[in-house]
C-alpha cells in the first residue's frame, strides 16, 4: 500500500512537472514579450544610435542614380550591394539571374501650338511607344473613363488628356494602366494623363501603362498638375487647344539582371526561411530613395544589426533585393520559381515609404498576429502608436504568398505623402529623416528577428 501511494505521487509529481514544461512551450504574446524584451531594445538601441543606414541609402542613391530594369544604374547598385554585403560576414551571399525588360525613356518633348505657342513638360509612361516624329493634334479633355465612352464619337484623331480627380493612388493607377487602350479604342492618337500626386509643384510622376493585343498601340505620357488644370481651363473657355508631341522611347530585347540574397543561416532549422526585402529596381526621374532604396536598404541593416549583435535565430534568415518590380515583377516570380521548394515561414516586404512605422502587418496566420503583439510594448517606446495587426503583403513576395506563404509587411504612417513624391524626380533622399528610417530598421529586424527565432509557430510551425 505504501509502495502503491509512492508511485501515485511520483506519477502525479511527473504530470505537473510535465504540464509545466508543456505550458512553458506555449508560444505567445507573453512568451514574445518575456523572451525577446531585451534583444529587441539591444535592436533599437543600436538602430537608433547613429545616420549609418541613411548614409547607405543617401550613398546608393548618388552613386549610381536611378535603377531602371536594363539601366546600369541598376546593375552598378546591385553589384555595389553585393560587394558590400560580402564584407560583413554573412554566411552567404549571392546573386540569381533574372532576365528584366528593357524599356528605355528616350526624350520626351511637347508644345502647346494653339492658341499661342508654349512648351509643356512632359514624360513618356513606362511601356509606351515612340510617337515616330512629332505627333500634332487637338485635344479632348476627360474627367472619367465614363466621361469618355460617352464623348466617343468625338474622340477620333484627338490627343486624349486624362484631367481625374485625385482620390488616392490606386484609383489614378487606372489611367495609366488603361489610359491609351480605351482612348484608342475610340481612334485617339496618343494619350496624356495628369501625374497622379495629391500635391503638384510642376512634378511628373510616371509609371507603368499597358497595351492589349486587341487595340492598336498609341503613345501615353504624363504632364504636371499644373498643366492639366491649364489646359482644362482652356477647354472650359471653348477653346481646343492643339499639342505637338514628341516621343522616343525604345524597347530593347530582355537583358540579364539580378536577385541578390544575403543570409544568416539558421541554428537550428537551417532549411526553413524567413526572407525579408524590397525592390532593387526603380523608375528613371529620381534616384528614388522611397521607392524602393529604402525597402532594400533597411531590411539589409536590420540584417547587419542582428548580425553585429551576434544573434544567431533558429531559422534561416535571408535579406533579398528583388529586381524589376516595378516594371515586370520579374524578380518576385524568379524567386518564387526558383525556391519554391524551399520551407520559407515567412516573406516580408517593404515597399511604402520612409514614414513612422506604426504597424507590422501579417496575412496568413492570424495566430502568429496575436503573438506577435508581445513586441508591441517595446516597439512604443519609440513608436508609441505602434501595433500588429492582420493584413500584410507586397508586390515582390506576392508570387510566395500565392504560393501558401505567410506574407508580412510595414505599414508607415506617411498615408498620401508617399504620392507627393513616387516615381517623380523629388525621390531623394533628402525627403527621408534619417531618424525615422532607423527606426524602420529597428522595427523590420525586431520583427524578422523574432519569426526567424520563435521555437515555433502556433499554426504553422
Ligand atoms: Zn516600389
Amino acid at each position: 500500500m505504501k509502495k502503491y501511494l509512492k508511485n501515485l505521487l511520483l506519477i502525479l509529481l511527473l504530470t505537473i512537472i510535465s504540464m509545466n514544461l508543456l505550458k512553458s512551450e506555449t508560444i505567445d504574446s507573453a512568451y514574445v514579450y518575456n523572451h525577446y524584451s531585451n534583444i529587441a531594445q539591444k535592436i533599437i538601441n543600436k538602430a537608433m544610435q547613429d545616420s549609418s543606414a541613411w548614409d547607405r541609402l543617401a550613398y546608393m542613391c548618388d552613386m549610381f542614380g536611378s535603377r531602371l530594369s536594363g539601366s546600369e544604374g541598376l546593375t552598378n547598385a546591385i553589384m555595389w550591394g553585393k560587394k558590400e554585403m560580402e564584407q560583413e560576414k554573412y554566411s552567404k551571399v549571392w546573386l540569381e539571374e533574372v532576365l528584366v525588360p528593357n524599356w528605355k525613356r528616350g526624350t520626351s518633348e511637347m508644345y502647346m501650338t494653339y492658341p499661342r505657342v508654349q512648351k509643356i513638360a512632359i514624360e513618356a509612361l513606362g511601356g509606351s511607344i515612340a510617337t515616330n516624329g512629332f505627333i500634332e493634334a487637338p485635344i479632348l479633355i476627360v474627367s472619367s473613363f465614363e466621361e469618355l465612352d460617352s464623348l466617343k464619337d468625338k474622340v477620333k484623331g484627338k490627343i486624349v488628356v486624362y484631367n481625374y480627380p485625385y482620390k488616392g493612388y490606386g484609383n489614378g493607377v487606372q489611367f495609366r494602366f488603361w489610359g491609351a487602350v480605351r482612348a484608342a479604342k475610340y481612334g485617339a492618337v496618343a494619350s496624356i494623363m495628369k501625374s497622379i500626386s495629391p500635391i503638384g509643384y510642376g512634378k511628373i510622376h510616371t509609371g507603368m501603362m499597358r497595351y492589349v493585343d486587341s487595340v492598336a498601340q498609341i503613345p501615353h505620357s504624363s504632364i504636371s498638375l499644373e498643366d492639366a488644370l491649364f489646359l482644362e481651363r482652356m477647354q472650359k473657355r471653348g477653346i481646343t487647344p492643339t499639342l505637338k508631341l514628341k516621343l522616343t522611347c525604345q524597347t530593347f530585347p530582355d537583358t540579364i539582371s539580378y536577385n541578390l540574397l544575403a543570409e544568416i543561416r539558421g541554428t537550428e532549422f537551417p532549411d526553413k526561411v524567413v526572407a525579408m526585402g524590397g525592390h532593387s529596381d526603380s523608375w528613371d526621374l529620381s534616384s528614388s530613395a522611397h521607392d524602393d532604396g529604402s525597402g532594400i536598404i533597411a531590411p539589409w541593416q536590420a540584417m547587419k544589426i542582428i548580425n553585429d549583435l551576434g544573434l544567431k535565430p533558429r531559422r534561416t534568415l535571408r535579406t533579398v533585393w528583388w529586381v524589376n518590380e516595378e516594371n515586370g515583377v520579374r524578380g518576385g516570380n524568379n524567386y518564387a520559381e526558383v525556391h519554391k521548394n524551399e520551407k520559407h515561414k515567412i516573406v516580408f516586404e517593404f515597399d511604402s515609404g520612409v514614414f513612422e512605422p506604426v504597424s507590422i502587418g501579417i496575412s496568413g496566420d492570424d495566430n502568429l498576429v496575436q503573438v506577435m503583439k508581445g513586441i508591441e510594448p517595446i516597439i512604443q517606446k519609440i513608436v508609441p502608436e505602434f501595433s500588429v495587426k492582420i493584413g500584410g503583403g507586397g508586390v515582390d513576395i506576392g508570387p510566395m504568398m500565392k504560393l501558401g506563404v505567410v506574407g508580412s509587411s510595414l505599414n508607415p504612417k506617411g498615408g498620401d505623402q508617399y504620392f507627393w513624391y513616387h516615381h517623380s524626380n523629388t525621390d531623394t533622399p533628402d525627403k527621408i529623416d534619417p531618424m525615422i528610417f532607423n527606426k524602420c530598421v529597428a522595427v523590420i529586424a525586431i520583427a524578422n528577428y523574432i519569426y526567424a527565432d520563435l521555437p515555433n509557430f502556433v499554426s504553422s510551425n
